[in-house]
Order: C-alpha cells, then sequence, then structure tokens
C-alpha cells in the first residue's frame, strides 16, 4: 500500500487533474491511497471570502464565491463527458457553493469569524476537489472512491491548527480505508482537513495536505509515501529564490524535516514524524514531469557537509535580558511556560550568562507574551527578522563547512547564531529583507555552478 498526496497545482486545472489520474493508474498494483489538495489558490480564496464577509464587505465575498464556483463548475465541463456524472458533480458542487455563499452571509450578519468558522471554510477547498478528482479518476479507469476526510482525521478541537490523534485515526483508516484498499479501490481523501470526536470540521494548518498524507501512511503502514508538487523534489534552495537550485536525489529524514521547518515549503514542517517512526520513505516528484527521478527521503541518505540551505522572513526575535538569570535555577522553565501558555513555538534559541535570545514565527499573541516576560527581565522585541540554515548531517565533521558560510556572508549582519544539538543545522538570524540576498551568496559558496 502506498500514498500519494497531490498538492494544490498537481490538482489546480483539467489538465493537472487528467495527470494526477494517470500517475495513479501507473500505481494501481501498489494498491494506493490518494490525498488531494485544494484547487491551487482555492484555500486563499475560501480564507479570503471569510475575512470579507465578517468585515461587511458581503458583496466582495460573494463575487469571491461566483469566481470559485465557476472554476470549479469549468474544470468539471472539461474533465467529465456531458451526462448524468457531469450533472451530479455539478449539482453536487453547487450545492457546497450555496452553502459556502450562506455561511459567508452568517458570517457578515455577525460581524466576525470564530477559529471554528473560518476552518469550516478553508476545509471546503479539499471537499470540492476531492468530488472533481473521485469523477474525473473514475471515467479515467481508477476505481476510485471518495472517503470524507472528517470520518478518518480524527483531531483535538485546536481549529486553524488541530493535533491529529493518531490511534484515533489509525482505527478509523483499519476500519473505512483498509477494507477499500482490500477490493482493489481507490480511496481519495481531502488532506488538510479533519474533524473533531464530535464531527465538528478542524484543519491541521496551511500546506496541511502532506502531514495528512504521512498520517494516513503512518496509519496503515504504508511502504512509501509519495508527494507530488510542482517541481522535481527537495532541491538544495528554494528555485523561487536562488533560480540554480539543485535536486537533491537522497535526504535524510532528520535533515529534510529540518529543512521544512526552517521554510522549505515544498513539505510541510510534521511530515516526517509520522514517516520517520515506522521508517516509510518519503517520495517527492513533480507532476508536470512524471517521468523524473524525484527525491527519496529515508534513513541512509549519504551524509554530506551541507545538503540544502533554506530560509523564511517574517520573523520576530525576543531577548529577555536578567543579571539575576544565573543565580536562579528554574529562570529558563519559567521563560518557556510563558510561550506554552501563550500557544508560540520557539524556533531558535541562543543564550549567554545574562540573557536569551528566542526568535517565533507566530507574533500573534506578541503584546501578551511580552507582558508576561517582563516579569523576568527587560525586554526588547526585533521584528522583520529573517532566518537562514545550512543543513547537513555532516556538517561538523569539519570545521570548514561552518566557517565558510560565514565568510560567504561577509558584512551581511548576523544578530543571532545557532547550532542545533544534533549538530545538524547552522541557523543565522539576519535582517529580513536580506534573506534572499544571503540564500544565493550561501548557494554560490556550496554548490557553485560549473561551467
Ligand atoms: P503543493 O501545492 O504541491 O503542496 P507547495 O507550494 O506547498 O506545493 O510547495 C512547493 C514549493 O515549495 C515549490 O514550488 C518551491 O517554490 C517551494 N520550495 C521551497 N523550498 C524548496 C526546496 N528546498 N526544494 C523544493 N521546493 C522548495
Ligand atoms: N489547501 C491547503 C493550503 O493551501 C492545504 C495544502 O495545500 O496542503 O494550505
Ligand atoms: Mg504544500
Amino acid at each position: 500500500m502506498i500514498v500519494i498526496k497531490f498538492g494544490g497545482t498537481s490538482v489546480g486545472d483539467a489538465a493537472a487533474i487528467d495527470r494526477a489520474a494517470a500517475i495513479v493508474r501507473a500505481r494501481i498494483p501498489r494498491q494506493p491511497i490518494v490525498v488531494v489538495s485544494a484547487l491551487g489558490g482555492a484555500t486563499n480564496a475560501l480564507i479570503a471570502i471569510g475575512r470579507q464577509a465578517a468585515e461587511g464587505q458581503l458583496i466582495l465575498a460573494i463575487r469571491g464565491v461566483e469566481t470559485l464556483r465557476d472554476r470549479h463548475l469549468q474544470v468539471s465541463e472539461q474533465l467529465l463527458a456531458a451526462g448524468e456524472t457531469l450533472d451530479d458533480v455539478q449539482a453536487e458542487l453547487s450545492a457546497s457553493f450555496d452553502e459556502l455563499a450562506h455561511l459567508a452571509e452568517a458570517l457578515s450578519t455577525l460581524g466576525h469569524a470564530t477559529p471554528r468558522s473560518r476552518d469550516a471554510m478553508a476545509a471546503m477547498g479539499e471537499m470540492l476537489s476531492s468530488v472533481l478528482v473521485v469523477a474525473a479518476f473514475r471515467e479515467r479507469g481508477v476505481d476510485a472512491e471518495h472517503v470524507d476526510a472528517t470520518s478518518v482525521m480524527i483531531t483535538n478541537d485546536q481549529f486553524e491548527r488541530a493535533e491529529p490523534k493518531p490511534e484515533r485515526i489509525a482505527e478509523a483508516c483499519q476500519r473505512i480505508l483498509r477494507p477499500l484498499v482490500a477490493q482493489g479501490r481507490v480511496p481519495v481523501v481531502g488532506g488538510y482537513v479533519g474533524a473533531t470526536d464530535h464531527g465538528i470540521v478542524t484543519t491541521l494548518g496551511r500546506g496541511g495536505s502532506d502531514y495528512s498524507a504521512s498520517l494516513f501512511g503512518a496509519a496503515l503502514g504504508a511502504e512509501a509515501i509519495e508527494i507530488w508538487t510542482d517541481v522535481d523534489g527537495m532541491l538544495t534552495a528554494d528555485p523561487r529564490v536562488v533560480p540554480g537550485a539543485r535536486l537533491i536525489d537522497r535526504i535524510r529524514f532528520d535533515e529534510a524535516s529540518e529543512l521544512a521547518s526552517f521554510g522549505a515549503k515544498v513539505l510541510h514542517p510534521n511530515t516526517i514524524s509520522p514517516a520517520v517512526r515506522l521508517g516509510i520513505p518519503v517520495w517527492i516528484f513533480n507532476s508536470r514531469n512524471p517521468e523524473g527521478t524525484g527525491t527519496q527521503i529515508t534513513f541512509d541518505a549519504p551524509r554530506r557537509p551541507v545538503s540544502a540551505l533554506a530560509g523564511k522572513s517574517g520573523v520576530t526575535v525576543l531577548k529577555v535580558r536578567s543579571p539575576r538569570m544565573l543565580l536562579q535555577h528554574g529562570f529558563l522553565r519559567g521563560l518557556f511556560e510563558v510561550f506554552d501558555r501563550h500557544r508560540t513555538s520557539v524556533d531558535v534559541v541562543a543564550t549567554s550568562e545574562i540573557s536569551v535570545s528566542v526568535t517565533i514565527d507566530d507574533a500573534t499573541h506578541l503584546d501578551s507574551l511580552v507582558v508576561d516576560l517582563s516579569q523576568l527581565g527587560d525586554i526588547s522585541v526585533e521584528r522583520n527578522r529573517g532566518i537562514v540554515a545550512i543543513v547537513g548531517a555532516g556538517l561538523t565533521e569539519s570545521g570548514m563547512a561552518m566557517s565558510r558560510a560565514l565568510a560567504a556572508l561577509g558584512d551581511l549582519r548576523i544578530h543571532m547564531l545557532s547550532l542545533s544539538a544534533s549538530a545538524i543545522n547552522l541557523t543565522m538570524i539576519i535582517d529580513g529583507d536580506q534573506v534572499s540576498a544571503a540564500m544565493v551568496k550561501l548557494h554560490d559558496e556550496f554548490f557553485p555552478t560549473v561551467s
């Protein structure tokens, strides 16, 4: 059994869904389970509709609903022959869009949206795409069966970033997905979407379809998890930032995990952990180039000093200075409890004798964090910082990689530096607007173009 996940661009239009069907058909002997994202851009559109409605811009929101409706109906017409199936699919899509319009009206009457109602809207993208994909697959000779994600992806009620419940998911997957596969059918499930024990819709956070795929893979003990996207695999850097980025044929789980955490959007940061627990290899392939060799993420990829780079901007640095720090045991515990209380995860940490610096991605609770942290010492906040990370399992085996990294950055200002305990990741905090320039410099240093 394998899990095949198609991202937004890989199901973005009729031609893409047609290619996805061919990819799945070629894998029928391996007993696939298919996970699909929303049509590319649909989740952004749904979130915008929710925001506009809640802000009272109902006309704009309804216009958004109609644009999305037209797009889905048009894709269905291009994909399916005229007849009963097309009529049924269009009726189902239209009913969902009517419901979406009602939701928008309700939010506009209320004048605000809760995380729960935002999730109900955002989740519709995957619900719609899976209906289209199932019908298209069937017409192309794949015996697909739609499985509602809310019946298998059981989560807690932390809306917009719900925590999956692996045991409940495993039980539901064994009960619902396995028998379908045993009958030779191909289950198609929307990614990103889940539900609480009480059936209330949740989502796993943006980009969460990759995570859905690995959770289903782990629940079923799959042989492989394939992530089909719009690039040839995991590359040595984000190709939008470094056009010369190169394909990595094999990379280790821990390296891929670090890269995902530090900005390699090709993989949701949580994707690796369910797979690594069972040692299930994760592959990344390009759905526009199905003949490509892709990237294999596994335990035994070669150890390189530097495998790849990642970077992100929009990072906030918080510095806590306290002359008392050294004398106090429990200081760090108190500090991290504050972040825990405000449900804010810390990415990078550096300490000196009298200060601790941490970075956070999500500054939603910044004001209350600062109030609570002020109890511990003097706080300074630096917004608009960025992170560049150099990742390689053999990073510290010779001192050279780190000194070369620092030399390559020249006079670029580094605000914070941290080497992860596993010594596979050197992270540098720089100005947010310098991230792209730093990535290009580091890439030229570690992956020079051979002419
Ligand atoms: P999908 O919709 O298929 O999930 P995403 O947009 O989430 O696709 O992820 C794919 C994108 O990730 C690529 O188009 C690329 O721009 C970006 N990316 C960032 N870092 C990397 C990297 N190291 N290797 C490959 N792609 C990367
Ligand atoms: N459709 C969701 C998003 O855009 C989930 C995903 O594509 O992985 O965030
Ligand atoms: Mg993605």
